[in-house]
């Protein structure tokens, strides 16, 4: 019949095939990498107004020899959608605070916060607590150096619970921001309900700075907030001067984005920053 003739030919599009094999790839890819840890940390600098270097945060990438390296946009979504970003998350976890407890012997990477993005599928495991307690004893890392990035979606949860756990976290001295502020669902009464450090200005608004008056007022109004709720703010995606000079005039404390540093493998970061890499 005509239809199936239609779906034939869609079916065989090559464009979507080629999709389609992509996606197996990837999918293939994930389990695999993960059995034999295919991937690599990823770190990229966070400054002060100042421009001293006071932070890090981890971003994952999947190193697949036929595809090259692979960014997450390209398997967080599968990871999630598979359920495969609970042991995925669990080894960047473990891999995070390995990185911590080697940076605590080097006298300039010692005090840097190290922030880890946290799907709410990893929070949602009864034993998310334990877990991540389990990888700050098993390595030795600080756990004041390490910052949990979770996002608004954490506001879809049963937030009583999700408080819990954060509080749990806390009196362990492990902290918490909240990514991609602005972009999602979250009101100022949850704000106050979740032990939250530090907020996340998201690349969307810092995008038009300064030119678009709503994104700075956006912007003003996160900065306030965080002010009256004595939260720190990072504003991530800062990629020009004009950018920059806007945020530090409207007293946003901490930076991150291409203008101060791209996100490097973790080996080069510590060459860039670390004693090794100084005279
Ligand atoms: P995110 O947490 O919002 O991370 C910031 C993203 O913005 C990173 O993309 C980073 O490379 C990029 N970025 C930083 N500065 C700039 C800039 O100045 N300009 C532009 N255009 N981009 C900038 P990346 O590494 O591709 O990560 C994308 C997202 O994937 C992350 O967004 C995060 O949501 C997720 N992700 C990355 N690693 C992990 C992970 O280990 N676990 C989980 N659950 N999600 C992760
Ligand atoms: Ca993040
Ligand atoms: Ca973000
Ligand atoms: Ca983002």
């Amino acid at each position: 019949a005509k239809a199936e003739g239609r779906n034939t030919v869609r079916f065989f599009d090559p464009g979507m095939q080629a999709a389609a094999d992509r996606q197996i790839a990837l999918e293939h890819d994930l389990r695999e990498g993960i059995r034999r840890q295919r991937f690599e940390l990823h770190c990229q600098p966070q400054f002060d107004v100042a421009g001293r270097l006071v932070g890090a945060e981890v971003l994952l990438r999947s190193n697949h020899t036929g595809l090259g390296l692979v960014g997450p946009a390209e398997f967080i979504g599968l990871a999630e959608t598979s359920g495969l970003i609970v042991p995925l998350g669990a080894m960047v976890l473990l891999e995070t605070c390995r990185v911590l407890a080697r940076w605590a012997r080097d006298p300039r990477l010692a005090c840097l916060t190290l922030a880890v993005n946290v799907s709410v599928q990893q929070l949602r495991q009864p034993d998310f607590v334990e877990r991540v307690l389990a990888a700050l004893l098993e390595t030795g890392a600080a756990p004041d150096k390490l910052r949990l990035e979770l996002t608004e979606s954490v506001f879809a949860e049963d937030v009583e619970a999700v408080a819990g756990k954060m509080h749990a976290l806390r009196a362990h001295a492990v902290s918490f921001s909240l990514d991609d502020f602005g972009t999602g669902y979250s009101s100022l009464s949850y704000l106050k309900r979740l032990p939250l450090a530090e907020l996340k200005i998201d690349r969307s608004f810092v995008k038009d700075l300064p030119e678009d008056a709503n994104a700075g007022a956006i912007v003003d109004a996160i900065l306030g907030l965080a002010r009256t709720l004595n939260l720190q703010v990072v504003a991530e995606g800062v990629e020009t001067q004009a950018q920059r000079d806007f945020l530090v005039a409207h007293g946003c404390a901490l930076l991150q984005g291409y203008l101060l540093g791209r996100p490097v493998p973790i080996e080069a970061f510590e060459r860039d920053w670390g004693s090794a890499g100084q005279e």
